[in-house]
């Protein structure tokens, strides 16, 4: 694995090029505070030079065959596959991850394009019957020009929810990453340029939200906004993609419960618990953010919960620390404030609450996993988004107040029920105001499966057909046979 500093430009008209302005971002790695790499910083001028590609791209990837768009796709996938080593250290420096989750994220990503790539053989129009002399058919078109904007928890796979049915569907993308975790995507999509897409059909262009994703939102080129982000941008993405009246898919914020009854299996709903909240740090849109457990078992489960917490090692991702950093210092204060709000309320600290002392961790963003308990409900952990490892725990008597209390938020994204009881989890599955609803299983994603927030947690699905489905539009045709 290189250490030396990664030097990224862009990705316009399927070749590497530099900022106008010659402006560079550099990217520093959030366990050692060391500059992981460099990349060219846009403008608006070096977005509407992608734009401009992408139109050109369009005009030849719209016209592929499907089939050959699968092909091609497919392609990219064993591109990546073989160069996932690289990929995952470059992510795991960039974002902080410890490496084992990088390359899963990068797996993730490399899957979905393949799910996508298998369905290119598979889509169909219909055709209608309208009478004797008249039929009527619906065919699916691309949209044209779609922009991605990415967020920088999981940069590469939610980057992959998007460019795979986008493009599957004959559109042409121009991709904006966030400008703390530019440079593993620069490398993927210039490795799925190199997989045969027509020039311009797939571009990438680093820089701030305020300037480049900006201009991808103002732009009347631009058609569609895929985005994923926290529910505050969402709602800006909306507002402005509204005055040229661009489609939006929104993958916002979320605050999963998961509630654990008196009859669960005790050791999988320790285990959901702990994977659930800390994995990638706590910075998962779902991970579970709020726990219920039943007062009857309550006693029994928290301890065992807290047992498993302490044993979780934090360190550098490149070492075998199961938690790596917060990704930034900012987003550490954000937790650390949350974790301070509760306690102040009157919330006991179970497990964690602190920063981990010795001398590896002075650089880096590190915080303990933290368990609480007595978390009153008007406390910023109980009703707002926490992005990292802190887990208020609750008491409920029955799945009727569990439920309720789990849909007490603005946020519906992903919900988690551990039950023995076919009448809970099936309570459970129709009445939690949530895109997902896992029973008795970790919270997995899966491309077959759609996925889309309620409430403030988004617009839109991706994932499944479905995701084709925001990325086309339906054509009505009548053809009369006899004039
Ligand atoms: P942000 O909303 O701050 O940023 C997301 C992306 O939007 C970044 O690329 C950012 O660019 C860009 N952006 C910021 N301002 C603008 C603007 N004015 N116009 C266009 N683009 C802009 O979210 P975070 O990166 O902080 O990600 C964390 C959030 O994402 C959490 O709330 C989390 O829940 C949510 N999330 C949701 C998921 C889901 O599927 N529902 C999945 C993962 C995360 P820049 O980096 O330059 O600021």
């Amino acid at each position: 694995m290189s250490q030396a500093v990664i030097q990224a430009q862009f990705v316009i008209g399927g070749e590497a090029a530099a900022s106008v302005s010659g402006e560079e971002t550099k990217v520093k790695n959030p366990s050692t505070g060391e500059i992981a790499g460099t990349v060219s910083k846009g403008n608006r001028e070096d977005v509407k030079r992608a734009i401009d590609a992408a139109e050109q791209g369009f005009k030849v990837w719209s016209r592929t065959a499907p089939a050959e768009r699968g092909a091609i796709l497919w392609k990219g996938a064993k591109a990546i596959e073989q160069n996932l080593e690289e990929l995952a250290a470059s992510l795991t420096r960039e974002q902080g991850k410890p490496i084992k989750e990088s390359r899963m994220e990068i797996r993730r990503f490399q899957h979905t394009l393949e799910y996508y790539a298998g369905l290119g053989k598979n889509l169909r129009s219909v055709q209608i019957p309208m009478g004797e002399n008249r039929f009527g058919m619906v065919l699916k078109r691309p949209i044209g020009i779609c922009g991605s904007i990415i967020p920088w928890n999981f940069p590469i796979s939610l980057m992959g929810n998007k460019l795979a049915p986008g493009l599957l569907a004959g559109n042409a993308m121009v991709v904006k990453p966030a400008s703390t975790t530019p440079l593993t995507a620069v490398r993927t999509v210039a490795l799925l340029c190199g997989a045969g897409l027509p020039p311009g059909t797939l571009n990438l262009v680093a820089g701030p939200g305020s300037s480049v994703g900006q201009e991808l939102l103002e732009n009347p080129k631009v058609a569609k906004i895929g985005f994923t982000g926290a529910t505050n941008t969402g709602i800006h993405v909306m507002k402005a993609a509204a005055d040229t009246l661009k489609r939006v898919t929104l993958e916002l914020g979320g605050s999963d419960p998961l509630i654990v009854c008196d009859d669960a299996n005790l050791d999988q709903a320790v285990s959901a618990a702990s994977v659930g909240r800390f994995f990638n740090c706590g910075q998962a849109c779902l991970a579970v953010k709020r726990l219920y457990v039943f007062d009857s078992i309550y006693d029994t489960f928290v301890p065992r919960l807290v047992e498993k917490v302490k044993k979780l090692t934090v360190g550098d991702g490149f070492s075998r620390a199961m938690l790596g950093p917060l990704h930034t210092d900012d987003q550490r204060k954000e937790v650390e404030g949350q974790v301070a709000d509760a306690v102040g309320r009157g919330a006991k600290i179970l497990v964690g609450g602190k920063r981990p002392e010795g001398k590896e961790y002075e650089k880096g963003n590190f915080l303990l996993p933290t368990l609480l308990e007595n978390v009153p409900y008007d406390a910023q952990l109980a009703q707002d988004e926490c992005f990292g490892p802190a887990l208020p725990i609750f008491r409920v008597k029955d799945i009727e107040e569990a439920v309720e209390r789990a849909n007490n938020s603005i946020y519906g994204l992903g919900s988690s029920i551990y039950t023995s009881d076919l009448y809970k989890a099936h309570y459970a599955a129709e009445n939690l105001q949530a895109g997902y609803t896992w029973v008795n299983s970790g919270q997995i994603m899966f491309d077959e499966l759609p996925f889309g927030g309620w409430k403030q947690s988004g617009l839109g699905q991706e994932h499944g057909w479905e995701a084709l489905e925001h990325y086309t539009l339906s054509k009505s045709v009548v053809i009369a046979t006899k004039p």
